[in-house]
């Protein structure tokens, strides 16, 4: 018996990153898996990664949707209830950095990425949270959202909208935990650092570049104290870890931070303030 064994569960953004790699562990422990994404290839690509897992191609559904969407939220959580007949598990995970074609960022970004950007990472979330509702409440079931230490309070310029975006996730997380809670639904939410998936190839950059900002901050412990940037493991396995009834039941409307120390960095105390007041 896995730990999701009679479990069902849709994960967001499933056909790459920490979407994939959180249906393939959720699949390997016993869940039957809706995943989800626009890419018919990637998705594929997760399918066959679940069933290289040794998991029954029996307990996949396999979605090609914009959750942006409404046809494409409907299609999710239809497809779902009439593959797997319930809903246990909901992973927000679906989400980006979207980037003005114009190459501005912070205060200069057309308002109209502010748009697109909400319209994903929050309106598609509130959206496939009110749809998959009625099922949760039947199951007593599990949401688990997938937010960004962009949302912590310091200030991120150049990714003004997402980082708005993902602390209205946060605030929504909280808001609904305590509504939710009372029909028995449990809402927590992950807040990764920077983590090596597709979100930069996401936001335009080739895969070299996206490669040199990893081991940079991977390499300055100013960065990432840790010493190494995350995998999507890292922060799969915190949501397995919310998404588990029996090990998280009493965490309720939480925002975890995985991200290997770095919003705790300060950056005076990267400088040496011993010598600095030493001489
Ligand atoms: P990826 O780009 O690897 O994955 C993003 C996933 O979201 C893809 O499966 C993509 O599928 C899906 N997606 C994007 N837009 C849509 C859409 N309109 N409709 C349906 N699916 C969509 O990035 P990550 O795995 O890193 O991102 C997962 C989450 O983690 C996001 O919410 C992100 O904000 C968050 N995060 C990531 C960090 C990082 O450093 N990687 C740091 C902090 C938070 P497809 O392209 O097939 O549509």
């Amino acid at each position: 018996m896995g730990r999701f064994t009679d479990k069902v569960a849709i994960i967001t953004g499933s056909s790459n990153g920490i979407g994939r790699s959180t249906a393939i562990i959720l699949a390997k422990d016993g869940a039957k898996v809706t995943i989800t994404g626009r890419n018919a290839e990637r998705l594929e690509e997760t399918k066959q990664q679940i069933i290289s897992a040794g998991v029954s191609a029996d307990n996949i559904n396999s979605v090609v949707a914009d959750i942006t969407t409404s046809a494409g939220q409907d299609q999710i959580i239809n497809s779902t209830i009439q593959k797997f007949g319930k809903i246990d598990i909901l992973v927000n995970n679906a989400g980006a950095a979207i980037t003005d074609p114009s190459g501005s960022s912070g205060l200069a970004q057309n308002i109209s990425v502010y748009d697109k950007t909400f319209e994903l990472n929050v309106r598609s979330v509130i959206e496939l949270t009110q749809k998959a509702k009625p099922h949760l409440i039947a199951s007593k079931g599990e949401i688990v959202n997938v937010s960004s230490i962009a949302a912590s309070p310091q200030s991120h310029p150049d990714f003004n909208y997402y980082s708005m975006s993902k602390a209205a996730l946060d605030q929504f997380t909280r808001n609904i935990a305590i509504e939710l809670v009372k029909s028995g639904i449990r809402v927590n939410c992950v807040n990764p650092g920077l983590v090596i998936t597709g979100f930069a190839q996401a936001m335009g950059a080739p895969v070299e570049v996206s490669s040199k900002l990893y081991s940079y901050m991977g390499s300055h412990p100013d960065c990432v104290p840790i010493g190494r940037v995350g995998q999507p493991e890292d922060i799969a396995n915190i949501i397995a870890f919310l998404a588990d009834r029996s090990a998280s039941f009493y965490i309720i409307g939480q925002t975890i931070t995985a991200d290997g120390g770095s919003t705790l960095v300060m950056a005076m105390n990267t400088h040496n303030l011993t010598d600095l007041l030493q001489n």
